[in-house]
């Protein structure tokens, strides 16, 4: 059954309990009450009856009496006839036998007043009978007085008591009528409803008649039925029934109202259940009133509010994942890319905040934070530094960032927009921690008076700085200016400084493994790079040369008798030597050249886009470094000596003088040996093509030097071979003047692998 269906039952039975009572109660009472008062009046007209009986027999007695006393007999009977004390008088003699009777009596029988037995047979008057006797008492006869008991007598009986009168034949049970006043219709049942009472009980008929019986007794010896009506409104009952039935069809119809509007809140409530089961967390229902189903409602309504918001929180958390996981993959990708690993960190450190925009400045090995990386500063640098020109530099010990480089504390807080630090980006908020290695030291032990950017007494500025931590050393992590909060709180700083430790370390790993990389291809001793890197660069320096049509220069150095260095002077002043010889090397080639260890006292010079006039001209130069200044080492005893040394220089060209990379190569060792041959000090540029078709190469510099304006080592265009170089008195090629020193200037420091700082 339906709850509904429960409501409605609940709502009946409790409106038509009471209703049904309430009608068996006014029914019952209606009819006791009625009962009683038809009782009563019964009894009242009872009495009545027995009164005019009696009053009856008192009167004929008495007109028995004055017949009796009066010797004229027949003429006192006449005057009680015509007077109306009796209807009829009658004398007999002792024997019983008629002497007199009046005209006109009722025939016999005459039922006796004074009769105490009940009389059996039809009783046509009612008589009182007087004893006549002399005076010694002798019986003379009676007289007897009677009544005729007829229709009439009946009806006036009716009529003093109210009630309708029934005179049967005979007391006997069942008896038969004989005068009545009761209505046609109902006598038949009053009769038999006369038969099942006696005495003074009464009974009642299906026609609603009280009945009750009176006499035959001492005094009233007629055998009498009254029976009165019965005083319930007509049509009671089924006025009742109708009520019932009326208040019955009102109850449904109420309670199929009420049990409806009770049960609609929590119908629609149970479809938008049955909805968010099936995944429709948008579902509400209607809050239409205060009471207990109302608040139902509105929890319901809190309910899928909050699930929907934490559904929507987890599904974008689940995104985040996703993306954290892609962070993650790039990062896996990128463990050698220091610039990838930093937009990583960046992106993650404003993400994991909230931050509108952050940067990740490293120092530089001047003692400067460089910005490596940005996101969301655009239109927040000073207006003199627009976006996609300079990167932001900040010296170590100003502004924000550099006091957090300086003092390795972190440091958060808001600044007005006026009071941004010279240099830095505008924003309302920041944080900024320490981008430190493990272990790192700070960037200016000393805090070089750095100033706060900060508002003074600000207690935010300095809010989580953590002296045990490791100072910034490697750079600043900056995020500025936090989405959907005031400013950055303890709680950020803390993440954020966290977050900086491990990505530091992370940085430091690039690092690492950039300072082995390097490592493996440079040479310890001089800080050039080696052999393996050159076998490499060769290789991508041929290909680039052989795709733009461009020439390659190479140059072969061996310095010139370096035994006897050694062993001289010992092995750690020939080293110094060699470290010395590579400074000056690097020294005199340009940015774009790329100097070599080939192994031992050789070494290698590779001068992109140069011909061999350009290559003359640094080989001059090169010579002229080397032997101009003399080379102080420390000799055996560390005794300090200064040495005259000397190098021997061989040129190669490509495409020139090989096809190769390894062909130019041994072009430039043959040249090598030729500047040896002839007499050291000197250089060589190789007189002939080493592979076939073997033949003589001239190095004229117009017909070589592509007119493309690129620029070329020395301070201008050699002069081809054998033709002398511009204020040069010696021909490129002719014989070493070991006393002979090149063109001067353009010299610019070459490529060379990175030294082993702070910031590269
Ligand atoms: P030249 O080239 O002029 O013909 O004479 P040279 O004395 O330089 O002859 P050679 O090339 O045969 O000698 C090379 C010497 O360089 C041999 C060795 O003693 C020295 N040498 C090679 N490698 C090193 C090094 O790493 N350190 C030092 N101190 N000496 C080295
Ligand atoms: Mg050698
Ligand atoms: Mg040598």
């Amino acid at each position: 059954m339906t709850l509904r269906g429960r409501l409605t039952a609940a709502f009946l039975a409790v409106v038509l309990g009471p209703v049904l009572l309430g009608a068996f109660f006014v029914a019952s009472t209606v009819a006791a009450v009625d009962r009683s008062r038809s009782t009563e009046r019964l009894a009242v007209a009872a009495a009545t009856v027995r009164t005019a009986v009696d009053a009856l027999c008192q009167q004929l007695r008495a007109a028995a009496d004055a017949v009796a006393l009066t010797p004229d007999r027949a003429g006192a009977a006449g005057q009680v006839v015509s007077r109306g004390l009796a209807a009829a008088v009658r004398v007999t003699d002792p024997a019983g036998r008629l002497t007199y009777a009046t005209p006109g009596s009722p025939p016999a029988p005459w039922r006796d007043c004074a009769a105490a037995t009940p009389a059996f047979g039809p009783v046509s008057a009612l008589a009182a009978r007087v004893d006549l006797r002399d005076p010694a008492g002798a019986g003379l006869g009676a007289v007897a007085a009677a009544q005729p008991v007829d229709p009439a007598f009946v009806a006036r009986l009716a009529a003093v008591t109210g009630v309708a009168v029934t005179l049967l034949d005979g007391a006997a049970v069942p008896a038969r009528v004989a005068h009545t006043t009761e209505a046609t219709g109902v006598r038949d049942a009053v009769l038999a409803a006369a038969g099942t009472v006696d005495g003074e009980s009464v009974t009642e008929t299906a026609e609603g008649r009280y009945v009750r019986r009176v006499g035959p007794t001492s005094g009233q010896p007629l055998p009498l039925v009254l029976s009165v009506p019965s005083d319930q409104p007509p049509g009671l009952r089924a006025a009742l029934v109708g009520a019932v039935l009326l208040a019955a069809l009102l109850a449904v119809a109420v309670a199929w109202r009420l049990a409806r509007v009770t049960t609609r809140p929590l119908v629609e409530l149970a479809g938008a259940v049955d909805r968010v089961a099936g995944g429709d967390l948008g579902t509400r229902v209607p809050v239409r009133s205060r009471d207990e189903i109302g608040r139902l409602a509105g929890a319901f309504n809190r309910m899928t509010r909050e699930t929907g918001s934490y559904v929507a929180a987890l599904t974008s958390s689940r995104d985040q994942l996703r993306g954290h996981l892609a962070v993650l993959g790039d990062t896996l990708a990128s463990t050698h890319d220091l610039q990838r690993i930093l937009r990583v960190i960046l992106h993650s450190a404003i993400a994991a905040t909230g931050a509108r925009a952050g940067a990740v400045l490293l120092l530089d090995a001047g003692g400067v934070l460089v910005a490596q990386c940005t996101e969301g500063l655009d239109g927040r640098l000073p207006a003199d530094d627009p976006p996609g020109s300079a990167p932001l530099r900040v010296p170590v010990g100003t502004g924000v960032v550099g006091t957090v480089a300086a003092t390795g504390e972190p440091r958060r807080g808001r600044i007005e927009p006026s009071e941004a630090p010279a240099g830095e980006p505008r924003c309302q908020t920041y944080v900024a921690v320490p981008f430190a290695a493990p272990g790192g030291a700070p960037a200016d032990p000393a805090g070089r008076g750095a100033e706060s950017a900060t508002r003074p007494g600000d207690p935010a500025a300095r809010a989580g700085a953590d002296p045990a931590a490791p100072a910034g050393a490697l750079g600043v992590l900056a995020l500025y200016d936090r989405l959907g909060a005031e400013e950055f709180d303890d709680d950020d700083l803390s993440t954020l400084r966290t977050f900086a430790g491990h990505a530091a370390v992370a940085v430091d790993n690039v690092r690492v493994h950039e300072e082995a990389q390097r490592l493996s291809l440079t040479d310890p001793l001089t800080g050039l790079w080696n052999y393996r890197y050159l076998r490499e660069s060769m290789r991508r320096e041929v290909e680039r040369a052989n795709r733009f049509g461009r020439m390659l220069s190479v140059l072969a150095l061996d310095l010139d008798r370096f035994k006897q260095v050694n062993d001289t002077y010992g092995h750690p002043a020939g080293d110094a030597v060699l470290a010395e010889f590579a400074r000056r090397v690097r020294g005199e080639i340009r940015e774009v050249d790329l100097a070599f260890r080939q192994g031992g006292e050789e070494f290698v010079v590779l001068l992109p886009e140069t011909d061999a006039r350009g290559a003359a001209i640094v080989a001059d130069r090169l010579g002229a470094a080397i032997r101009d200044t003399p080379i102080a080492v420390h000799g055996h005893g560390g005794t300090p000596v200064t040495l005259r040394v000397t190098v021997s220089i061989g040129i190669a060209v490509y495409p020139d003088h090989g096809t190769t990379g390894q062909q130019v190569l041994d072009a430039a060792d043959d040249a090598l040996y030729t500047a040896k041959d002839a007499g050291r000090d000197t250089w060589r540029v190789v007189s002939a093509r080493r592979t076939p078709p073997v033949r003589e190469i001239p190095v004229p510099a117009a017909a070589v030097s592509p007119a493309d304006g690129f620029p070329r080592a020395g301070a201008g265009p050699a002069p081809p071979a054998g033709e002398p170089v511009p204020g040069e008195p010696e021909p490129c090629g002719a014989t070493p003047d070991t006393g002979r020193t090149g063109p001067a200037g353009g010299a610019s420091s070459g490529p060379h692998p990175p030294r082993q700082t702070r910031g590269r």
